[in-house]
């Protein structure tokens, strides 16, 4: 029920929105709200930019290499304004607890950037086979390289080694055009109204300098300041879940290049390989249940989460008579019948101090653009990352976005130009709306022990992970 009125709400939305763009100029301080600090006449103006980024995460810092590498875009003149410290990051011997799984096409824009090249000299583990299996039934799907001609599944990276290379790569170009400013502090942004023929956003600081810029690009993240200024609608919920995350070591040396997934009635539990003898952990759980576990002692937790791999959930017999039923009937089809099931590793201990967790939540605004203005990243979408989908939607908006303007400025047109800025939006929303809606759906229909849900997943599972075209389909969804 609750699903069906989320996507409801969000389709409702996107409807009413795509007709209603606000147009009013906007003044907005950084946490959404009416406020003037400084007057016109006091604010210190800095310099104007043809673009401005406002965020330095992982799709910010590559949205300005894009720009920076790209011939047609190097003339144009942009400042990256980050709110955090230049960290300068110290890559140890030992894994950071933070890591993403980037697919193929995020992998082909990095190496199109040269940014991967930096990537393999530090450090990255490649994925060639993964499992998804269910606690309270028999149905798995698993995927490996040879459904991807013979490429790999995923690649597992730090957050810090992505950015650390994004950077090196930024700062080694011959274009001098992009200026970064860490420890920016934005106090509010003044944004362009419809009727302004040549749009100009300013950007306030708050130590009362400011800047302006023609196009203005909000890549700040899930709280994005951008897009209150925009004003525009935005759907979002928590799952009341958090993220915990963890650096493990293994009992056993393996070729460790399997990432693991189990499904359990709290959320998903997943083993991402780092090494042969090192995995990164992500378990989604009730935030109650994820702040117990950042407390137990490394020992307990170490075995709570063993637990969480190997203990046997209680099962329904309808459900385990049906899927055996499904099992043995693809077995006599010549079908995959998902018995084939491998073990997962288990684990020793974790890293000390490298436990961590991190809310989890659902956001969609229901514009990406408005004049002058462009989300991308986290600021347009955030997911659960059941999937490990979110920063690969990131970096597809950083690809598209960057063509469609070398386009438009290819054409001659202006680079507030109204038409790109439309196909980037349907574009991108065409593709991550529905890799949002998908997550969100496996999200409901995992976070339950109903019998009858646990039911119909399983024999989805089970008919999926048999059908090799639609196994072949989710993969291109969740690799393009
Ligand atoms: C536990 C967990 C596991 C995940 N695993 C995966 C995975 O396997 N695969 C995957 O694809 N995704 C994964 N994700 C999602 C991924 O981490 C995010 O999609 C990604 O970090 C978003 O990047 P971003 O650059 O858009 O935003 P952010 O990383 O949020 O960066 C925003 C930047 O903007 C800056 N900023 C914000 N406000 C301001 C301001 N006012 N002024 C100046 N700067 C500002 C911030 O300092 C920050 O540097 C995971 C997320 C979590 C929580």
């Amino acid at each position: 029920m609750l699903l069906k009125s989320n996507i409801k709400r969000l389709l409702a939305s996107q409807m009413k929105c795509n007709s209603i763009l606000v147009t009013r100029a906007r003044t907005m301080s950084t946490t959404g709200e009416k406020k003037h600090e400084h007057t016109e006449s006091s604010l210190n103006f800095k310099g104007n930019y043809d673009v401005i980024i406002a965020g330095g995460g992982m799709v910010g810092c590559t949205l300005a290499c894009a720009l920076a590498k790209n011939s047609l875009l190097s003339n144009l003149k942009v400042l990256l304004l980050e709110g955090s410290p230049n960290k300068k990051v110290n890559i140890s011997s030992e894994y950071s607890n933070r890591v993403v799984a980037l697919n193929q096409n995020t992998k082909a824009l990095m190496n199109s950037l040269k940014i991967w090249r930096h990537v393999e000299d530090i450090r990255l583990q490649p994925v060639r086979y993964m499992q998804v299996w269910d606690a309270s039934s028999d149905a798995l799907i698993t995927f490996s390289s040879t459904d991807l001609q013979d490429d790999d599944v995923a690649y597992i990276v730090e957050n810090d080694i992505l950015l650390h290379s994004v950077i090196k790569e930024l700062e080694s170009t011959d274009n001098k055009n992009v200026n970064i400013v860490y420890n920016a502090k934005i106090d509010g942004y003044e944004l362009p109204s419809a009727e302004d023929r040549k749009p100009k956003s300013t950007v306030k600081m708050s130590n009362g300098d400011a800047y302006t810029c023609d196009l203005l690009i909000g890549a700040d993240g899930a709280n994005s300041a951008v897009r209150k200024a925009m004003g525009v609608q935005y759907l979002s919920w928590s799952y009341n879940q958090m993220g915990v995350v963890a650096t493990l070591e293994l009992s056993e040396e393996c070729n460790n290049t399997t990432a693991w997934q189990r499904w359990l009635p709290t959320g998903p539990v997943a083993l991402l390989p780092l090494s042969s003898n090192r995995s990164s952990l992500v378990w989604s759980t009730w935030q109650d249940h994820a702040k117990e576990l950042l407390q137990l002692p490394e020992d307990q937790f170490v075995d709570t989460l063993n637990d969480a791999l190997w203990k046997q959930y209680p099962r329904s017999s309808s459900v385990s008579a049906a899927t055996s039923w499904v099992s043995a009937a693809l077995q006599r089809a010549g079908l995959p019948d998902g018995t084939a099931r491998q073990l997962p590793p288990s684990v020793s201990s974790i890293v000390a101090g490298s436990r961590a967790a991190f809310p989890l939540g659902f956001g969609h605004s229901t514009r990406y653009i408005a004049p002058g203005v462009v989300l991308v990243g986290d600021a347009a979408h955030r997911v659960h990352p059941l999937a490990g989908q979110g920063v690969n939607l990131g970096f597809g908006d950083v690809k598209d976005l960057t063509e469609l303007l070398a386009e438009t400025l290819y054409s001659g047109f202006e680079i507030t130009n109204r038409e790109w800025m439309e196909k980037y939006e349907s574009g991108r929303q065409r593709h991550n709306v529905p890799t949002q809606l998908m997550t969100e759906v496996l999200h409901r229909l995992y976070t339950t022990d109903m019998m009858p849900v646990v039911l119909a997943r399983s024999l989805g599972l089970q008919l999926t992970n048999a059908l090799q075209p639609l196994k072949k389909l989710i993969m291109s969804q969740a690799t393009t």
